[in-house]
């Protein structure tokens, strides 16, 4: 098996790539339904994080910048200043979030480009 420091960073790289892909194809106009969904699922995954003192710390993140859904813009643009906030933690460069743009691609094309799916 891994070492303890290397699965947890594993874990971590899987994880982001996902919370920003997730960013990445939120609705850029979310009905206020689709707002409820991105932060219901921010709450539940501060509970569920399997790394304790991981998600602890990202509580206390959401608490003090909670996560914002009004746009696409806005939940990629919190969600990678709050992972410039870990990673300063964790004495990591800070990402240029100007230039996020296409860097998360989820590779499902076009099809529900509008975040909806298309069935
Ligand atoms: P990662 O931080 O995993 O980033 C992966 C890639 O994402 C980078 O190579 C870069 O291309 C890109 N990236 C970097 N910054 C950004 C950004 N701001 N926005 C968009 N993309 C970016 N580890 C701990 O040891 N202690 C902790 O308390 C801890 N807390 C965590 C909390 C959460 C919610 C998560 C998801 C992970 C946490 N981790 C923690 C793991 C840690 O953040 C890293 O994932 C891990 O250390 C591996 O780091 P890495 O250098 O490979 O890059």
């Amino acid at each position: 098996a891994m070492d303890a420091p290397t699965a947890k960073a594993e874990l971590g790289r899987a994880t982001w790539k996902f919370l920003h892909t997730v960013a990445a194809r939120f609705p850029e106009k979310p009905t206020p339904d689709e707002r409820k969904t991105l932060e219901t699922f921010f709450h539940l995954f501060g509970r569920l994080y399997p790394c304790g003192e991981c998600a602890k710390h990202f509580r206390e993140l959401m608490k003090q910048y909670p996560p914002q859904t009004s746009s696409r813009n806005a939940a990629a643009g919190w969600l990678c200043f709050a992972h410039n906030l870990v990673n300063q933690r964790l004495k990591k460069p800070e990402f240029d979030c100007n230039k996020i743009g296409d860097f998360y691609d989820c590779g499902c094309g076009e099809e529900g480009k509008d975040g909806k799916g298309k069935g």
